[in-house]
């Protein structure tokens, strides 16, 4: 098994450093020719939106990303990883998110919070967004002080907690689960 880690902007290393103690391939993504490589999956990280939104479309990624979702590729967005799959950015997951959703004081803090299927996880959140709504079809897996962080639609999986932070893998080890394991 082979995941594409998108390594335009943010925490895409800490993404690779996860798989490899976890002993799956990856490779890092940073414009069409890397995007060609086969792969069975891909992680979106966290970082800046705005910046990452710019360069897909700079390196023309935008759509082939996007149908590669929409085909059913396995992606897992996390923090501005899930903003980016939103309606305002590539638009393939229904679900509506408020950005910087916690204020400056609360911009960054660290949790242990219940994920559906897996149970208590530690979450770190870093100037992270919250999912305000979801449609039918998105299965909601974490709810942390009444918010949504983390939801499940088909082939996508979204944390706005940075899961790639810990040492823990389960959220990986779940990422990987859909594709039929590791
Ligand atoms: N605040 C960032 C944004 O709006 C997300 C932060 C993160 O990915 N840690 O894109």
């Amino acid at each position: 098994m082979t995941i594409a880690i998108l390594a335009l902007q943010g925490a895409f290393a800490e993404h690779q450093q996860m798989l490899q103690c976890m002993g799956v391939d990856s490779f890092f993504v940073r414009n069409l020719n890397d995007w060609k490589r086969e792969k069975d999956g891909l992680i979106i990280p966290g970082g800046e939106s705005t910046a990452i939104m710019r360069i897909i479309r700079d390196e023309a990624l935008f759509d082939p990303v996007r149908e590669a979702i929409l085909s059913g590729l396995p992606v897992l967005g996390t923090c501005a990883g899930l903003i980016m799959l939103d309606g305002e950015h590539l638009g393939t997951m229904s679900i509506r998110v408020r950005r910087n959703a916690y204020g400056r004081q609360l911009g960054s803090f660290h949790t242990v919070g219940g994920f559906g299927g897996i149970g208590a996880v530690p979450m770190t959140f870093i100037r992270a967004p919250y999912i305000e709504s979801v449609s039918d079809g998105v299965e909601v897996l974490s709810v942390v002080d009444g918010h949504i962080v983390a939801a499940k639609q088909g082939n996508q999986l979204v944390t706005a907690f940075h899961p790639e932070l810990n040492g823990d893998t389960r959220i990986h080890e779940y990422f990987l689960s859909m594709m039929g394991g590791m």
